[in-house]
């Protein structure tokens, strides 16, 4: 009995350590994080840096966990994009964007497309401003792995912060990397998740930064994230580009126009129906 429970306190120490980290250092941050000390039973880390409120530790295990709200039957499924969009995705190629060693190699078919692992994220040939996104997923029907090892995935805006994907149906994890969650930063107001082999959606109104002429943000990004129809990120504050156990912020570099990317974390998490309308601020009354 002993034995087992020393095993299973293992098994947990090795999923918190799972990541969600951007292409550049996917492989080098998986293998470099510490898994939390065995003896602690949530998945995520209290030796990672503070968030700015400094009550809370990027990837806090503590946080409250998003009140479980099970979603209507559907909302946007199959949304047909307004005459002004610009669909990414029909279901039938990937003529739109491109992978990370030239052509994208994830699977086409029956009208999805389906991560291929270790073959690299997908980033959209063209780039966007602010803009209004249309997606949908679907987390792997065969349930494999834990925390953020179960359906990984995840929507990068400018090709920099992540909005995450997880298979978050009975999966405990740490609440700042569960879906709907901007990685790393701030937990969705709610976990309207599906069960896995269902399709689900998101659509996310996103404002990017804005920089002064001292390459400092005078305006952070936010984004609006509805997730099944509930909305789980209000108009938020994006505090910089999402990283594995990092504190997000703003080095002046990033750019004000920028491609969406998909991520490839290894597992076949599936995608459909995407489109984009890019939007402009109004004048001011
Ligand atoms: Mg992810």
């Amino acid at each position: 009995m002993h034995t087992k429970l020393v095993a299973v306190a293992t098994v947990v120490a090795f999923v918190g350590g799972c990541c969600t980290a951007n292409r550049q250092n996917l492989s080098s941050s998986a293998k470099a994080a510490p898994a939390h000390k065995a003896s602690q039973e949530k998945p995520g880390y209290t030796d990672t840096p503070m968030l700015p409120a400094g009550k809370w530790h990027v990837h806090d295990p503590n946080r409250t966990v998003p009140a479980v709200v099970p979603p209507g039957k559907t909302f946007s499924d199959g949304a047909a994009a307004p005459a002004d969009a610009i669909v990414l995705f029909n279901g039938k190629d990937l003529s739109m964007w491109k992978g990370e060693k030239g052509a994208p190699q994830w699977k086409v078919e029956d009208g999805y497309m389906q991560v291929v692992p270790k073959t690299g994220y997908l980033t959209t040939k063209d780039s966007f401003g602010d803009f209004q996104l249309h997606l949908e997923f679907r987390e792997p029907e065969k349930v494999v792995g834990d925390s953020q090892d179960r359906g990984n995935s995840g929507v990068f805006m400018h090709g920099i912060y992540e909005i995450q994907v997880l298979d978050c149906y009975n999966n405990p994890t740490y609440p700042d990397g569960q879906t709907g969650a901007i990685y790393g930063q701030t937990p969705p107001m709610a976990n309207p998740c599906r069960k896995p082999g269902q399709w689900e959606t998101y659509d996310i109104i996103f404002e990017g930064p804005r920089f002064d002429e001292n390459h400092k943000a005078s305006q952070p990004a936010r984004v609006t994230v509805i997730l099944n129809g509930e909305v789980v990120q209000n108009h938020q504050v994006i505090l910089g580009p999402t990283n594995h156990r990092v504190l997000a912020k703003y080095t002046g570099k990033e750019p004000e126009r920028g491609p969406i990317a998909l991520q490839d974390h290894g597992n076949p998490v599936r995608y459909r129906n995407i489109w984009i309308r890019e939007i402009h601020p109004q004048e001011q009354p």
